[in-house]
């Protein structure tokens, strides 16, 4: 059942509504109308408090069986009592806590030196929230570095603009709109499915601040060759003099490519490259939320964005848009980097790569599919209904039916230019074992079957997207 939300997330605009207790563990004596939207006017006892909102949270889905969320929703036990430990740790009071401060620094510089910064002791990082507010970082250090090249050469700053495909992650558009920077989106095509440099120079002017190169991009998982977009910005640069430097947004294939394809040269081995950031919460293998952020060096991040606050008698550097925010995530990654090391983390990336690639093969190998990726970059893939198979049913249909078993594969449009192809995809994390997968496949395919088998179309009602990137 879906709960019909207004704008603000309420589920009426009733304001008496309550929820009813149980009575077998209301107390007597204690209120059974808990008011769901106002504070109450009662005290409730603490069991009562925690069945409320523990029967609440039960009613979400199953996050194992979420094949639509790049987000870590498995950790072992020492992760836990780990996460127990460090729960009441404040990231920004490094006054207080300046042991999960060093392994913040520790965190970062050993994701500069798995990104092959020339000298990864000149790296400078920070952790955030997610990749949203990294990527935030990232196109605002882009933003100031130009205008500071404009100021410097007497030229005007009030038109930034910044370059990237049709298929960025929300966070980039939320980015230029909250920063005043207009967004250049180049369009993905069946010729060029991701952001590859051509045309390039039509989008590229004196107001860029940046080209962002997605290591995974979110509608399908395939990789955007940093190398030629890099080589693309060179020519331009040998055309124009404008030198435009890249934002890898690596929120899941930073954490993949270093493992599982070593000799791909996405990195800070490309000169160009300024900035990375990943999600610590998705092939970083952590609970939400924890994201990262690296540049280069000191020179890529202007010493301007950088705060030097005085708190608790301490003094210390933030470049964040948070001010709190747990500090137990940190620690947690902290605590796989050293538990797995490069060789562990390699088998686990190679483990979801290998189920990805061969539901994949198998998901291909059905005549109402055509693949559009194959898993072979970030253990992600999408594919679409094959033209001709059906006017019956939809992909939409499908994740419907898909979902009533338990199973979130959800089902969209392309973004611009191919907003009239619709594909489904499929997320392997952790945890999704390759018998996890092997059930999937068999409901699959009894699904399939049992939408083949329809004599006349399904009704389109509610058959639409309601998935969101
Ligand atoms: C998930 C994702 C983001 C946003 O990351 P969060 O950690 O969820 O904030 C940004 N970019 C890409 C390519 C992503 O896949």
């Amino acid at each position: 059942m879906t709960v019909r939300r207004d704008l603000a997330g309420r589920e009426s605009d009733d304001l008496d509504d309550v929820i009813g207790l149980n009575p077998l563990f209301a107390r007597p004596g204690e209120i059974v109308d808990v008011p769901r939207v106002r504070l109450p006017q009662e005290e409730s006892l603490p069991e009562t408090a925690y069945q409320i909102v523990h029967d609440e949270a039960m009613l979400d889905g199953n996050a194992r069986l979420n094949l639509a969320t790049f987000v870590g929703t498995w950790m072992d036990s020492h992760a836990e009592r780990l996460y127990a430990d460090a729960f009441d740790k404040n990231m920004i009071d490094k006054d207080e806590y300046p042991h999960t401060a060093a392994v913040e620094s520790r965190c970062w510089t050993m994701l500069a030196d798995l990104w092959n910064a020339p000298d990864p002791a000149r790296a400078v990082g920070t952790s955030t929230i997610g990749s949203s507010e990294a990527c935030m970082l990232g196109g605002l250090a882009l933003k100031r570095r130009w205008q500071h090249a404009r100021r410097a050469a007497g030229q005007p700053v009030d038109r930034p603009n910044l370059v990237m495909s049709s298929a960025v992650q929300v966070c980039w558009e939320k980015f230029c709109n909250y920063f005043d920077v207009e967004a250049r989106y180049v369009p993905i095509s069946w010729d060029h499915k991701v952001l590859d440099g051509h045309d390039l120079e039509q989008y590229v002017d004196e107001n860029t601040i940046g080209v962002v190169a997605i290591l995974g991009v979110t509608y399908t998982g395939m990789y955007e060759p940093v190398e030629q977009i890099a080589a693309a910005l060179d020519r331009i640069e040998a055309d124009t003099g404008l030198d435009v430097r890249i934002h890898v947004d690596g929120a899941s294939g930073a954490m993949i490519a270093p493992f599982v394809q070593p000799d791909l040269v996405w990195d800070f081995r490309v000169d160009r490259v300024a900035s990375i950031n990943t999600s610590g919460h998705k092939y970083g293998l952590v609970y939400p939320g924890l994201g990262w952020v690296v540049w280069r060096d000191a020179d890529a991040l202007p010493e301007d964005l950088v705060f030097r606050v005085s708190y608790l008698g301490g003094d210390m550097a933030t470049f964040a848009l948070n001010f709190s925010r747990p500090g137990a995530q940190v620690l947690l990654q902290y605590y796989l980097f050293l538990r797995l090391g490069r060789p562990g983390f390699e088998r686990v990336q190679r483990a979801s790569h290998d189920v990805a690639r061969s539901l994949a093969r198998e998901i291909g190998a059905m005549p109402a599919f055509e693949l559009w990726n194959d898993g072979s970059d970030i253990p992600v893939f999408a594919w679409r209904l094959r033209e001709g198979h059906t006017s019956n049913w939809t992909l939409y249909h499908l994740s419907d039916r898909l979902r009533a078993r338990g199973w979130l594969v959800p089902a969209y449009p392309m973004p611009a230019d191919l907003t009239d192809v619709t594909v489904q995809r499929v997320v392997v994390r952790n945890g999704l074992s390759q018998d996890l997968a092997d059930a999937f496949l068999a409901d699959l395919r009894s699904q399939v079957a049992w939408l083949d088998g329809l004599t006349g179309p399904m009704p389109t009602e509610g058959a639409t997207p309601g998935f969101h990137h």
